[in-house]
């Protein structure tokens, strides 16, 4: 039987070529973003296959990610690396007593999807096929086409050339305090790119409820493909009523990192648009900013 003979974790920087900032700066309470730290774990079995998965973290939290992936990484060894959800498990249970979600399972995430990687690898298939495919293709979207720090033209213009490279949506920021220039905004880019093509919009959680209910009011003759993260990420009645009252579906998740955060939004019974993941990495220069331990 194979098993898990060898396990390496890093820890990359990934400086962005311009820093970015959506509403969580403009309304102070983030500095701007100008790098992504990025966990990554390669977990190689006995017969010399290998798997690589990673995780990743904004501004702070990433050398307590590492530092929990760099205890939890020894369990792996020996184990079969087909059995991912047991393994999962363990990791859980190691790191109980810092709980089941944020950066406990974040860290375990670098080795869950390695393990997938590896299992598809193993198997001689894309991760789709092994997972079970209903489609070749699917709708994918720009998440970056519009931070704050942007000007309308540049927004414009990077609309432009996300849909000449086939990509079919955009999504733009909003949430900064002046509410009057987010509506001039969308109105522009959808002016812009007309009806036809999905338009998201992400307020990064910078709304009040009274705000958000007017905002989604003012917005519904936009046609948005959804609204993210209009509230608070932990503020679930605010979403389950804001979603009753707006035409525009309404996303969230991307904070959530727990199957129990999950079910209290399902527990609603709203119909979530599942806000993520993004398309838009690009190949920027990678600089390791803490060292490789090999684990075997
Ligand atoms: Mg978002």
């Amino acid at each position: 039987m194979s098993v898990i003979a060898r396990v390496s974790i890093v820890l990359f920087e990934l400086p962005l070529k311009k820093s970015v900032s959506d509403a969580k700066v403009l309304t102070g309470r983030q500095r701007p973003l100008g790098s992504v730290s990025v966990l990554a774990a390669t977990i190689a079995d006995s017969e010399g296959n290998e798997g690589l998965g990673f995780s990743y973290c904004l501004r702070a939290g990433a050398q307590g990610m590492y530092a929990h992936a760099r205890e939890l990484a020894p369990e792996l060894i020996g184990e079969d690396p087909a059995d991912i959800a047991r393994i999962w498990n363990k990791l859980v249970w190691m790191g109980a007593s810092v709980g089941r979600s944020g950066t406990a399972v974040q860290a375990i995430a670098a080795f869950d999807t390695a393990l997938w990687d590896l299992k598809a690898r193993r198997a001689g298939l894309p991760l789709s096929k092994l997972l079970g495919a209903f489609r070749d293709s699917v709708p994918c979207y720009n998440t970056s086409g519009g931070y704050l720090q942007a000007p309308i033209e540049e927004v414009l213009e990077k609309a432009d050339r996300s849909l000449a490279s086939g990509i079919g949506g955009v999504k733009i920021k909003v949430g900064q305090p002046d509410r009057a220039l987010d509506l001039r905004r969308v109105e522009a880019l959808r002016a812009h790119l007309g009806d036809s093509v999905p338009i998201m919009i992400d307020v990064n959680q910078q709304w009040d409820r009274a705000t958000a209910a007017r905002m989604c009011d003012a917005l519904d003759r936009q046609g948005l493909a959804w609204i993210e993260e209009p509230l608070d990420a932990y503020d679930i009645e605010g979403h389950a009523r804001l979603s009753a009252s707006t035409l525009t579906p309404i996303g969230s998740g991307e904070m959530l990192s727990s199957v129990a955060e999950h079910a209290a939004y399902i527990a609603t019974r709203r119909g979530w648009a599942a806000s993520r993941p993004s398309c838009a990495w690009r190949p920027w220069p990678i600089r390791p900013t803490w060292p490789s331990p090999r684990i075997s």
